[in-house]
């Protein structure tokens, strides 16, 4: 493959100049982090699952009107999306307490909120992505109010599309993040849903066992990180190559008393 030019490297991805202008191809890694970097580790794998189950997540959201910036994918750990200038706004939609909003008021995690909850938090990994409130967004001129509007109406088309397609493969959809980018027409600009939707930004309970099939399992030191990251793929189905075959296939069976063994009583 020819070089690329780079333009920035990220926790969990790295994004290179794409083949046309205001395109871009982000690289999925199998790098993971935790509190804001402090825990480093790898998950193996991670990269190729987070690219395939991206894809298949932003596609469907595209088929219900969500615009966003995937265009398609390339290979195994690579996608072309549209360039963005990116919102420096953490979106965090949550349906259930859990991870920092316990410690935060005092919650129970597993404890159902009275309704969804939108938080914004400012994407500044110098100052730990602190909680902010849309005062803050509007004060620093970050998003404007339109922009605001149009964002919070995304996140709750977006949680309500997944909370049902997460139900369908026995999924409970806790809570995740989204984050959003402006693109230019003529001396228009409109916002649409950019980053990644895998299980690195969401809190995914299996439904009937509460076991937890998401990044938790690695910042929590649970174990099982890479089977639970296979377990939603399969679930999705999206661990099938091209033909319809069935590509990697993973042995789970090994696993499962792995990842139901390390369950956490938190
Ligand atoms: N999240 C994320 N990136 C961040 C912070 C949070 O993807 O920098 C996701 C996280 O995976 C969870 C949700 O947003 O699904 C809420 O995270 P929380 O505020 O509870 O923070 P955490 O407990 O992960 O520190």
């Amino acid at each position: 493959m020819s070089r690329r030019r780079q333009i920035y490297e990220g926790k969990a991805k790295i994004l290179y100049e794409g083949p046309e202008p205001g395109t871009i191809i982000q690289y999925f890694k199998d790098d993971a982090t935790a509190f804001n970097a402090e825990k480093k580790g790898t998950i193996n794998g991670k990269g190729v699952i987070n690219n395939r189950i991206s894809e298949f997540v932003f596609t469907r959201l595209s088929h219900i009107g969500i615009p966003t910036h995937f265009i398609r994918r390339l290979n195994m750990r690579e996608q072309l999306v549209r360039q963005v200038e990116i919102i420096p706004i953490e979106v965090v939609v949550r349906n259930v307490a859990a991870g920092s909003i316990c410690k935060r008021l005092g919650l129970t995690e597993g404890d159902q909120l009275p309704h969804t909850l939108i938080e914004y938090c400012y994407k500044e990994d110098s100052l730990g992505d602190p909680l902010i409130a849309e005062e803050h967004i509007a004060c620093f001129g970050w998003a404007n109010n339109e922009e605001m509007q149009d964002i919070a109406a995304m996140a709750i088309r977006v949680n309500d599309f997944l909370c049902g397609m997460f139900a369908g493969i026995g999924i409970r959809l806790i809570d995740f993040k989204l984050e959003f980018g402006r693109i230019y027409d003529g001396d228009y600009s409109r916002v649409i849903l950019a980053d990644e939707i895998s299980p690195d930004g969401c809190r995914l309970w299996d439904i009937e066992t509460g076991e937890k099939l998401d990044k938790d399992r690695f910042r929590r030191d649970l174990g099982g990180e890479e089977e639970a990251y296979q377990e939603v793929a399969r679930r999705l189905g999206v661990l099938q190559s091209e033909d319809g075959s069935p590509g990697e296939v993973f042995d789970l069976s090994a696993h499962r008393g792995k990842l139901r063994g390390s369950k956490s009583k938190s």
